[in-house]
């Protein structure tokens, strides 16, 4: 599985970096955001090193359902029943920060500190 040894979701993904881990198979890792708009904010990423939406085509997906329909069981376990949002940056006009693709899912009570 190709990955980027500078970058930092694929530190995680090797478990070089420390996450707070909410669901973990061969193809999908899911954690909380270090930094959370909401109150229950999590990141679905490949566990393959895929730097945006930009990259992806059909061959991915399969993947891409994948992260998008793991959400909402992952949502009912963290106790969001209101609803919640899903956000995925690209690029920098997409105001996207870390280079690996990643699903923001962000649900809970508001206000919210974003978004
Ligand atoms: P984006 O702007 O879509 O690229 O979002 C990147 C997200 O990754 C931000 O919400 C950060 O808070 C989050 N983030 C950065 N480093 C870590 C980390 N080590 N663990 C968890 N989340 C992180
Ligand atoms: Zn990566």
């Amino acid at each position: 599985m190709s990955a980027d040894p500078h970058c930092i979701f694929c530190k995680i993904v090797a478990g070089q970096i420390p996450s707070k881990k909410v669901y973990e198979d061969d193809e999908l890792l899911a954690f909380h955001d270090i930094n959370p708009w909401a109150p229950v904010h999590i990141l679905i990423i490949p566990k393959q090193h895929i730097v945006s939406m930009a990259d992806v085509n059909e061959a991915h997906a399969g993947m891409l359902g994948r992260m998008m329909a793991l959400s909402p069981r992952l949502m009912l376990d963290l106790g969001v029943t209101g609803g919640f949002r899903h956000v995925i940056n690209t690029g920098r006009d997409g105001m996207q920060e870390v280079m690996h693709l990643h699903l923001h899912v962000m649900g809970g009570p508001r206000p919210w500190l974003k978004g």
